[in-house]
């Protein structure tokens, strides 16, 4: 049955830094709801529009908007064998919809690895972060460094601060996550589901950690 990885976690902890690491060993597909929202705003499109006016603010896009673009997301084939979700679900309702759509495609949710840290570490990690323009590629000045400044070491794309790092924008997402996102632990802690994982540590610790929870 396809197995779907939820990773979960506060802004900052590095989902998406191991969710490219992860989905090059596995082979799983990365799927980020946040890389899917700029998608669409440099398109502009529609949603991207939509979504722009929250994400700018630091706030979580309506759920029937994001629940509809995931589900157009993972019925694609590329997810047949099941997928990395990186930033989604981020509500309890998303999480309830995120079953329904599986129960419907003959998925489940398997391991949620739960990455935490400090919320010192995870200001200063979205305060020093650099995103490619092409995949979404992540570095940081000081602990994950490319190898020329502004360029990204995989695909040579330009690298970029998202308007969202902002420091005022930063607050707001974290009081956010602890609002609406962290619940989420309890759901599948009760669920039997969650792993957690001690996001502080280095990368490649952190990456050891998440291999040997998801027994890869
Ligand atoms: P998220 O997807 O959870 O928002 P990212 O993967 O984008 O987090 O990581 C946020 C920033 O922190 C990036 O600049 C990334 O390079 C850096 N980072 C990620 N993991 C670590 C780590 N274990 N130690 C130090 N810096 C990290
Ligand atoms: P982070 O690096 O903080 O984890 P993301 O790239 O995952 O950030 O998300 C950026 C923004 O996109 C969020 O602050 C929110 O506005 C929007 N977003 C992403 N995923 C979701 C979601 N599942 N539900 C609602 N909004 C979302």
């Amino acid at each position: 049955m396809p197995a779907f990885i939820v990773l979960l976690g506060p802004p900052g902890v590095g989902k998406g830094t191991q969710a490219k690491i992860i989905a090059a060993a596995t082979g799983l597909p990365h799927v980020s709801s946040g890389d899917l929202f700029r998608e669409n705003i440099k398109n502009e499109t529609e949603l991207g529009r939509l979504a722009q006016s929250y994400i700018s603010k630091g706030e979580l896009v309506p759920d029937d908007v994001t629940i509809g673009m995931i589900r157009d997301r993972i019925s694609r084939p590329d997810c047949k064998s099941g997928a990395l979700l990186d930033g989604f679900p981020r509500t309890t309702v998303q999480a309830a919809a995120l079953e329904n759509l599986l129960a419907e495609f003959g998925g489940k949710v398997d391991t949620v690895p739960y990455i935490s840290a400090s919320e010192s570490t995870l200001v200063e990690r979205l305060g020093g972060r650099w995103n490619c323009k092409a995949q979404g590629h992540v570095f940081h000045e000081k602990h994950n460094p490319p190898k020329q400044a502004g360029v990204c070491d995989f695909d040579g794309s330009e690298l970029y601060q998202r308007d969202d790092d902002k420091a005022e924008t930063v607050t707001r997402r974290i009081q956010v996550y602890f609002a609406q996102t962290a619940p989420l632990v309890a759901y599948y802690r009760e669920r039997g589901r969650l792993s957690e994982i001690d996001g502080a540590q280095p990368i490649e610790k952190v990456t050891a950690d998440l291999l040997a929870a998801l027994k890869m």
